[in-house]
This record gives C-alpha cells, structure tokens and sequence, in this order.
C-alpha cells in the first residue's frame, strides 16, 4: 500500500506518519527527514539547502529527487512507502507521476489532514513558543512563511490528485486518536470496495 500524506505545518501530519508506518508496516520518504538529516550531516546537500530550510522556503526540485530516488530504489521490493512532505509544488507531481509509473508503484491514497488556518496558527504560536524546540525552522516567523508557501505551491498539488480521483480529506481537528480512527476508517472502506 502507497500513501501520500499531507498537512500544513502543525496540522500533525508528522505523527499521522509515524502511526501509520507502524501500522501497515511502511517504508518513509520524508524529504523533510532527509533534508534534516544531510544538514546534520553538513554533507554537500546539506551545504546547500540549510539556508533555504531555515528560511521555510522550498529546496530545489533537483536536490528532493536526487533523495527520492535512490530511496525508492533501494526499498523497491518493501510493503509500501509513505510520502510525507512531497510533492510539494505541481512540478514534483507530476514528475513523480512519471516515476513511479515507471517503477510500477501505485498510489493507493492521498490523504489531506485538513485544519482550519486559525487553529493552524494558534498552534504554529504554541509550537514556537515551546522551550525545546528541535527545529530550527518552528519560529513562529518561518512557520507562517511556511504555511504560505503550503497555500501557494502545495495547494495545487491536493486538486492534482483530486483531479485523479485519489484525494481523502481528513478532519485534522480532533484529538490525534480521532484523526489516527478517521483515517483508518477512510482505509478500510477503501479496501473493502477493492
Ligand atoms: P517538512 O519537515 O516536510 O516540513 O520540511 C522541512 C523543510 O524541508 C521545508 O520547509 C523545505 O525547506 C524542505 N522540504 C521538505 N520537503 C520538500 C520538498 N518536497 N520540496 C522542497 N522542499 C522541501
């Protein structure tokens, strides 16, 4: 099974993907995960994108499937992935279409954690209030520079594959069990009608 994940920042699209993944048992590409991890790393990646992440603006196209694609490659024969933070813009949509109908993947569902933008918010406040926070990029500047270029450029991306007939929107405002049960629900009764 292949899921593709999204939220905005602080619609808890993070921990739906980790139960998720311990759930069906799925292999994650994060970019985000990645990117973090090559800035660590202060590999030549992570040279390149540390400015733009700590900004909250997109890195390039080229550098995300640099990643993907040797993940892909490497799991291929794996239960399913789950695409957690990508695609970002319609670019990467669509190229990814290519891709995995070159691999011979299937996506499965596209899932939309939907939080209204005023709780959104409250939460990006909270979260960058937050003493130890890890992420250099949870200020609450960044973070709202962020939730704009989700509006502007990932936006697209959910009426792409709803276009496709594989988006399922989400309630992302109850509590993170509510949200964990209304995506599951969403999963059984698609594999049921299968
Ligand atoms: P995330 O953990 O998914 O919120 O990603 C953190 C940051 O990594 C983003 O604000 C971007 O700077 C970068 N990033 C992650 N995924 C992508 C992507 N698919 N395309 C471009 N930039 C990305």
């Amino acid at each position: 099974m292949n899921i593709i994940l999204f939220g905005a920042p602080g619609a808890g699209k993070g921990t739906q993907a980790k139960f998720l993944i311990s759930k069906f048992n799925l292999i994650q590409i994060s970019t985000g995960d990645m990117l973090r991890e090559a800035v660590k790393l202060k590999n030549e990646i992570g040279q390149q994108v540390e400015t733009i992440m700590a900004n909250g603006e997109l890195v390039s196209d080229e550098i995300i499937f640099s990643l993907i694609t040797n993940r892909l490659n490497e799991n291929i024969a794996n239960n399913g992935f789950i695409f957690d933070g990508f695609p970002r813009n319609i670019k990467q949509a669509i190229k990814f279409d290519q891709m995995i109908k070159d691999l011979n993947i299937d996506l499965d569902f596209v899932l939309h954690i939907d939080v209204d933008e005023k709780i959104l918010s409250d939460r990006i406040e909270n979260r960058a209030k937050q003493e130890n926070t890890k992420r250099k990029d949870d200020t609450s500047d960044v973070l709202i520079e962020r939730l704009k270029i989700y509006n502007n450029d990932t936006k697209p991306v959910l009426e792409h594959y709803a276009s496709k007939n594989l988006l399922n929107v989400i309630d992302g405002m109850g509590t993170i069990e509510e949200v964990s049960s209304n995506i599951i629900k969403i999963i059984n009764s698609d594999l049921k009608v299968d």
